[in-house]
């Protein structure tokens, strides 16, 4: 068959397929244990369930305007105002299908063929794989002391002429590393200083730990308005509402910017789907003490999967200050992250994500937006299947594992 160039140079989203292969093992009956998710286990806010169903009593369910409609616009301005202290215009936001679209459109939007994207090491799954789709090149950049965060400096030295644009996401997805308030200044200073977009995914900006402010990017941008900025902020109701599901996020930024984003929204999908975006405008507009609730659960959560992965030997764990994702090192066991994910899977049924696909190996991602049982059984199961001085057998339910590798 002949495929197109950019079809062939783009592979499938690791972890929508790992989602996939749990739930088909969990249909067959299997113990399976999802430690690789992406999404918090609680229900939508109720004022988003009652602000979609409203619309959906009426029956009338229609198209709507290509960058959102007006009253979730106006929760996103309101948002915006509350969190980062900035007054913004309707014709400064725009909503998309989830904030992976809102990215999507904003590479489209701004990247000629061969330009590059730049981002930290390790890297959400679909930063690359976004910027190939646009005909661009992906520079990862590598922090040389091994840690979850390069250096501004490390990050001005991948700039060159092909530079277009920078992606930023702190709390990180899959190291759940806050990068330091410098190096979100530096970085921003760099931007305005070469005349870069920088796309601050703030996707999980708000779930942060142990007391921590989350960041606001725009207290380090020098731009008059964001009219005159390069600066595009990025969030969703995915995560810190648990409503992936319906698939809404937004940017923030230039008119010219979002005009352009929106006409390419415009002549792929449409707007968002009419439901989701009520439901979301309910979320944005209703009861805030959910996010709260689900922050301490998942800082909770990190705090017992820390003291697990304290105890295994040979692991090396860098504490997460946000998400809901820690990015061990396991390479003392295995150094190839696939062949170990597919092991613990195979082996003891828990779902795990190999490292390479965030561009760095020795390492998965183990989530902890689980429950805690999840969490102790699915980690207990890890030590087990991993650590030779642990006992010979393990108790799957009624099934009874023998350990015959070494
Ligand atoms: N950015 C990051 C860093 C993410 O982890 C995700 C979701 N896994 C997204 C963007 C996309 O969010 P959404 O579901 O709203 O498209």
């Amino acid at each position: 068959m002949s495929l197109s160039q950019i079809a062939r140079s783009v592979g499938e989203s690791v972890t929508l397929k790992l989602n996939e292969t749990a739930a088909l093992l969990r249909e067959k009956g299997e113990p399976v244990i999802h430690l690789g998710g992406g999404e918090p286990k609680g229900r939508a806010p109720i004022d988003a369930v009652v602000s979609c169903s409203s619309l959906l009593h009426t029956g009338e369910v229609r198209y709507t305007p290509p960058d959102g409609i007006p009253a979730l616009k106006k929760a996103i301005i309101r948002y915006t105002e509350e969190h980062y202290g900035r007054i913004v215009g309707a014709d400064n936001v725009i909503a998309s299908s989830g904030a992976k679209q809102s990215i999507m459109v904003a590479l489209q939007a701004v990247l000629d063929p061969q330009q590059e994207v730049i981002f930290p090491v390790p890297f959400w799954v679909s930063y690359p794989e976004m910027v190939k789709l646009v005909g661009g090149v992906p520079v990862p950049v590598e922090a040389r002391d091994g840690s979850f965060q390069p250096t501004v400096e490390e990050i001005a030295e991948a700039v060159g002429s092909y530079t277009k644009a920078i992606i930023i996401n702190s709390p990180n997805n899959p190291s759940g590393v806050v990068y330091s308030e410098e190096f979100v200044a530096g970085v921003v200073e760099l931007c305005e200083k070469h005349d870069l977009y920088l796309i601050m995914d703030d996707t999980y900006n708000r779930l942060v730990f142990d007391g921590r402010t989350p960041t606001n990017c725009y207290h380090y941008s020098k731009a008059h308005n964001l009219d005159s900025s390069k600066l595009l902020v990025v969030n969703c109701v995915s995560k810190m509402y648990a409503m992936t599901g319906f698939r809404i996020g937004w940017a923030v930024g230039n008119r010219e910017l979002i005009r352009a984003m929106t006409n390419i929204q415009s002549q792929q999908t449409s707007g968002p789907a009419a439901p989701s975006q009520w439901a979301a405008v309910g979320a944005l507009n209703g009861v805030q003490s959910s996010i709260e609730s689900l922050r301490l659960t998942l800082e909770n959560n990190r705090n017992v999967l820390m003291a697990r992965l304290g105890a295994f030997p040979g692991v090396h764990v860098t504490k997460p200050g946000g998400t809901f994702y820690t990015f061990p090192d396991f390479s003392a066991y295995e150094k190839d992250s696939q062949k170990l994910s597919r092991f613990l899977l195979d082996k003891v049924r828990v779902v795990t994500v190999p490292g390479c696909e965030f561009g760095m190996e020795g390492h998965l991602r183990v989530s902890f937006c689980g429950t805690i049982k999840e969490i102790t059984e699915g980690m207990e199961r890890i030590q087990w299947a991993l650590d030779p001085s642990a006992p010979n057998e393990l108790y799957l339910g009624e099934r009874r594992l023998v350990r015959d590798w070494q």
